[in-house]
């Protein structure tokens, strides 16, 4: 986990320990239950039944531990404005670190994909993977805006549109295609089931 908690902070660019959020003791738990992950307080609850599911091969059931570990722990230290930001926007932010850590290797969302920009999971993650190449580190530099409170005008601040015209200007990019049905190819877990 500290291989783990490192890459979290060079995914955020926090270089010194003030502007990391401080997390005394993080524990995670593996037990029964639907669905495949959450989080309470700095509580990881990871599903043991997904991961029996997820056992064959024997190495997918380390991928999907790891990735669905990396995902809860980027919600723990991730900054969300006090609960204030979009919650698609949270989710989008951790399935971010989970792919910049490349240790998710299954078929993902593709670019372009969805109908509002904080859908969340893949959809939201790619449209800030688009903002990162507008601006270099955009989403390390919005999660920094975001220790204490969210505001839509970060957007402005940071790219100098508006986050819906900026969502325009991506689906457009991409052709406007709808990929709804493609999110996650066969095979691949639905990395949108992960809960917060
Ligand atoms: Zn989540």
């Amino acid at each position: 986990m500290p291989t783990l908690n490192k890459k979290i902070f060079e995914i955020f660019e926090e270089n010194t320990p003030a502007e990391r959020r401080s997390v005394p003791v993080l524990n995670v738990y593996i037990s029964e239950f639907k669905g495949y992950a959450y989080k309470n307080g700095d509580n990881i609850n990871i599903s043991a039944s997904a991961l029996d599911t997820y056992y064959h091969p024997r190495e997918r059931s380390k991928t999907f531990f790891s990735t669905m570990l990396i995902h809860e722990m980027a919600h723990v230290f991730q900054w969300h404005g006090n609960f204030g930001a979009p919650g698609g926007l949270t989710e989008g932010t951790a399935d971010y670190v989970m792919i910049k850590s490349n240790l998710y290797k299954d078929a993902y969302t593709k670019p372009g994909a969805g109908k509002k920009w904080d859908e969340g999971y893949g959809v939201t993650e790619r449209f800030l993977e688009y903002c990162d190449s507008l601006l270099k580190g955009f989403t390390a530099k919005l999660n920094k805006k975001m220790r204490d409170k969210y505001s839509d005008s970060y957007w402005v601040e940071l790219l100098g549109k508006p986050v819906d015209q900026l969502w325009r200007e991506y689906k457009a990019k991409y052709g406007n295609q709808p990929q709804e049905e493609e999110y996650y190819s066969i095979g691949a877990y639905p990395a949108a089931d992960l809960e917060y």
